[in-house]
């Protein structure tokens, strides 16, 4: 601990500023669209159901940053784009960002490259139809780019994606890369490279401890997940808290999935708490939407540390 402690004295100038921000982003998807639900058989009249309940819990999350004046990000699945463009529209219309989450929320890893382009490409275009704006940004369904789908980062920069944040910097089952950098980097492909803003991690020893969202956010007292976002933030290597949330944590009145007991637990434990999880988060922060954080980085590019997925497991690599 000691020995991190004066690493982060002597780091240099954090990019983002002392009053790093904070992005709230929110990944829209049907609520059966998540991993634990992978090969259930879903009805048609519950997958319509929660279609509706999507939508109308992501009115309640556009009210609620209403009501603070913050503008957030939404990572959209593409196909919600085309059963209901007037939803994207309205994201987009209420000054937030629309950002891809794949055209139907297959991961990374189960797709060839030429699949993945097509998978990007297909989204990128529906949202734009829909948004009325330039699509830039990308997260890959359960943060599957991971070192062997490391050249998924070439097909973004070739489609003019600006920045991606999809790099989770822990070891995890299913996804992580734990040597990635916590804060913005510049993430090297094969031949090209891109931002990457990955979510939010607080170092404790040796170990990434992921703090961004998800089931760390429903899971994790209150007080200590406010505090785990404090001193992520605080950390200059963090460079901003990049925080991800999905309108189906925000349905606490939700049709059950019949998920198995570690399934069921993960998914809805701390669900009727989360709206006021949300709002209590909502104050004595600075938002920012990612495009906006990437663009201001995206002119500091040179100062930003690099690191190259598709290599390792390793370190960083030196400047060039
Ligand atoms: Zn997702």
């Amino acid at each position: 601990m000691s020995e991190e402690k004066s690493t982060k004295i002597a780091s240099p100038e954090p990019v983002v500023s002392e009053t790093m921000p904070t992005v709230l982003s929110f990944d829209v998807e049907e609520h059966h669209r998540i991993e634990a639900a992978a090969g259930i058989e879903v009805d048609r009249s519950l997958r319509e159901d929660y279609r509706r309940r999507m939508a109308s819990t992501t009115g309640w999350i556009l009210d609620r940053l209403a009501a603070r004046e913050i503008r957030a990000t939404f990572f959209v699945v593409g196909q919600v784009a085309e059963d209901d463009p007037g939803l994207v529209r309205a994201i987009a219309d209420a000054g937030h960002e629309v950002a891809s989450h794949g055209w139907d929320h297959r991961r990374i890893v189960a797709m060839t490259r030429d699949a993945f382009r097509e998978d990007l490409r297909t989204s990128k275009d529906a949202l734009q139809q829909a948004a009325g704006v330039a699509v830039v940004g990308y997260r890959a369904p359960t943060f599957s780019l991971v070192r062997r789908t490391a050249w998924a980062l070439d097909i973004m920069a070739d489609l003019g994606f600006l920045y991606d944040s999809s790099i989770y910097p822990v070891r995890h089952d299913r996804y992580g890369i734990p040597e990635a950098p916590r804060g913005p980097f510049v993430a090297e492909g094969e031949r090209v490279e891109i931002l990457e803003i990955p979510p939010a991690t607080i170092r404790l020893g040796r170990v990434n401890i992921p703090v961004g969202g998800g089931g760390y956010f429903r899971l994790l007292p209150g007080p200590i997940f406010r505090s785990a976002l404090s001193l992520s933030r605080r950390d200059p290597r963090s460079g901003a808290t990049m925080l991800y949330f999905h309108p189906w944590e925000f349905d606490p009145d939700q049709p059950r999935l019949p998920l198995n007991r570690a399934g069921r637990f993960r998914t809805y434990v701390g669900i009727h708490q989360t709206r006021s999880r949300l709002e209590r988060l909502m104050t004595g922060r600075r938002f920012m939407r990612a495009v906006d954080l990437a663009m201001h980085l995206d002119e500091r590019r040179d100062r930003l540390p690099r690191f190259r997925p598709g290599h390792g497991p390793g370190t960083p690599h030196s400047p060039r």
